[in-house]
């Protein structure tokens, strides 16, 4: 039998890779354009993070995490989302001391053990942003804008739907919770075992749930929007103003909750269209009581994630193809050794080279050259040894001239940077 990656679990073959360093660029490039910077947790973290940072009666800490104990009986996890250990960082480092605000980002791979399927694996990859230590509304704002600037870079804005909605605080949302638990268990006889669990345990979630019977159901169900304190709408407000400032289109959506505990005040989702039932595209909010759960100081905290792999789906152009700066086709052992040295040379002022690893014919030699899809293919054999006179091809008007071997590499790194130039 041969051996297989694991169900959920993906190759990223090189035409993809490319995709997705032009996704990570995009990105990095948009990330340090506003200020922000880098931080790399580990993928794997105590349970506890997790289990208490996300919350025990969520889908991902009750049944897709991929939890297990290491030799030393030690309970550990693969980091289901990016959060809750960059929050464990901040506090274990004390980062907090440094600067009243981080703004924080992270890219990488999330594990979480669910049914695969299209935008959907096991082990997904996702773009990550974090500003810990404001509550201003405005953070929210650049939150929301940040995700919004990576994914429209890659796809149609007008298939975009950015939803909005608080789920309150602390203070506002007891009095929701209570009427919701009495309008579920009112109409338990329609909700799915799931929703009825839920009702019990979590009863935001139920929002949440896909099947469409509870969602009938649910349309009568009271929503926080009736129950939010003044500071938690006057928060909202301030953050759709600075949405409309900045340029972009929302709605709010009333049954928009996370699956996540942590979330308070400010939740969103960007959707988009054409991407099936997985549609969200990226998705996040405010989590201003994540830190003290996590035993830290109260920071307040917004973030989001963006998934890749459905990134990807929205992404229509093809790869570029591989592009070269020169092909170095040497027949004979003298032009080979000779043609390492400028390899060497040319590769170091920063020029795409390639070269044959085999003994191959000239013709073999210039359709390598092809496929590398090389600018100048360069060739040098016992007779241009000889006169000392290298032959270059530009391999796009087919035209050839001689280059003296004295100062070849030089000649080469000159012509082939003005050529970028044009
Ligand atoms: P969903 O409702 O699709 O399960 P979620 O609420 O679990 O999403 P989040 O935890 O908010 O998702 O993750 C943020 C983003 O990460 C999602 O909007 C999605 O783009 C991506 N994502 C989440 N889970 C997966 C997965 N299993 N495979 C691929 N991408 C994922
Ligand atoms: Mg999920």
């Amino acid at each position: 039998m041969t051996l297989k990656a694991v169900k959920g679990f993906k190759d990223i073959l090189p035409e993809e890779a490319k995709k997705r360093q032009r996704i990570e660029e995009t990105a990095r490039r948009i990330f340090e354009g506003c200020g922000l910077e880098e931080i790399r947790t580990p993928i794997l973290e105590r349970t506890e993070v997790f289990a208490r940072g996300i919350g025990e009666h969520t889908d991902i800490v009750e049944k897709e995490m991929y939890t297990f104990e290491d030799r030393n009986g030690q309970l550990l996890t693969l980091r289901p989302e990016a959060t809750a250990g960059i929050l464990r960082a901040v506090i274990e480092h004390k980062l907090y001391n440094k600067s009243p605000l981080l703004k924080l980002y992270t890219m990488g791979p999330m594990f979480r053990h669910e049914r695969p399927q299209k935008g959907r694996l096991r082990q997904f990859h996702q773009l990550n942003v974090e500003y810990i230590g404001s509550g201003s509304p405005l953070a929210d704002a650049e939150v929301v804008f940040l995700a919004y600037e990576i994914v429209s870079a890659f796809a149609n804005e007008d298939d975009l739907i950015l939803e909005m909605n608080s789920l309150g605080c602390p203070k506002c949302r007891p009095l929701h919770r209570k009427d919701l638990v009495l309008f579920l268990k009112n109409n338990v006889e329609e909700l799915c075992e799931d929703c009825q669990r839920r009702a019990e345990l979590n009863p935001l979630r139920v929002f949440d749930c896909k099947n469409e019977e509870c969602q009938t159901v649910l349309k009568f169900a009271p929503v926080i929007k009736h129950y939010i304190c003044p500071e938690c709408a006057s928060h909202m407000g301030k953050v759709l103003d600075a949405l409309e400032a900045f340029g972009i289109p929302f709605v709010q959506n009333a049954y928009l909750v996370r699956g996540l505990d942590y979330y308070r005040r400010t939740t969103f989702e960007l959707k988009a269209r054409g991407l099936g039932a997985q549609s969200t595209v990226a998705a996040g909010g405010r989590y201003d009581g994540l830190s003290s759960l996590l035993d830290g100081p109260d920071l307040p905290g917004v973030g989001m994630a963006v998934g890749v792999e459905r990134l990807l789906l929205l992404m229509k152009e093809e790869p570029e193809p591989r592009r070269a700066d020169l092909f170095i086709a040497a027949l004979g052992d003298e032009a080979r050794t000779e043609a390492l040295y400028w390899i060497g040379y040319l590769r170091r002022q920063g020029l795409k080279v390639e070269y044959s690893l085999e003994d191959k014919s000239l013709k073999a030699q210039m359709k390598q050259a092809d496929k590398a899809g090389a600018r100048y293919c360069l060739i040098v054999g016992e007779r241009e040894m000889d006169e000392e006179e290298a032959i270059l091809r530009d391999m796009k008007t087919k035209e050839q001239e001689g280059i003296d071997l004295d100062d070849l590499p030089e000649i080469l790194v000159e012509k082939i940077k003005s050529q970028g130039d044009e």
